[in-house]
């Protein structure tokens, strides 16, 4: 965890209470162009470099399907960020703001999420573009988008309501 990040104007840091194991398991890593937070995007461009998801056993077999989708949801663990801030100053404006009010990788718990276009699968390896992480970036899940994805399970009383 990157603690050691200089603090801005404005911006406050708490202890971070002890980590509570959720269970998660990496399920892969992210390849991309970028070695350095600096040339890493703000948001990925579903016109931007190609990327590679490459996924690890035993989840390999959980891959089949993905290229029915034209997006797919990546998530991930923005595992260089520190997790401390709970008011940050961004670089570009200095305007403080909540943790919560902003898509800053630095949060408690660090988890990315884009919105990419499916390009190809490639063994273990899903392409896809549209990925702002540095290479090496743990992931976490794909997903389909969720307005291309119809459930295939048999609806639910809670999907019909309303108030
Ligand atoms: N698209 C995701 C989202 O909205 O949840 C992430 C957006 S975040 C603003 C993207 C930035 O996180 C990059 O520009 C880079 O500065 C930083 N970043 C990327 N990969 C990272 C990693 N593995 N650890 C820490 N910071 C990372």
């Amino acid at each position: 965890m990157a603690q050691d990040t200089k603090l801005r104007e404005g911006e406050v840091t708490v202890d971070m209470p002890p980590a509570r194991d959720a269970g998660l398991v990496f399920i892969g890593r992210i390849r991309t162009p970028w070695k350095s937070r600096l040339e890493t995007p703000r948001q990925g461009r579903h016109d931007g470099p190609v990327c590679r998801l490459e996924i690890f056993e035993p989840w390999v077999p959980a891959i089949k399907g993905v290229d029915f989708y034209e997006n797919l949801e990546v998530i991930y663990w923005l595992h260089h960020s520190r997790r401390d801030l709970v008011l940050q100053s961004p670089k570009n404006n200095r305007k403080t703001r909540g943790t919560f009010s902003l898509r800053s990788p630095v949060r408690p718990n660090p988890i990315g999420t884009s919105i990419v276009k499916f390009v190809a699968v490639e063994g273990n390896t899903i392409l896809v573009r549209g990925l702002d992480c540095l290479d090496e970036t743990p992931l976490l899940d794909v997903k389909p988008d969720r307005c291309e994805f119809s459930p295939l399970a048999q609806p639910k009383g809670g999907d019909f309501e309303t108030e």
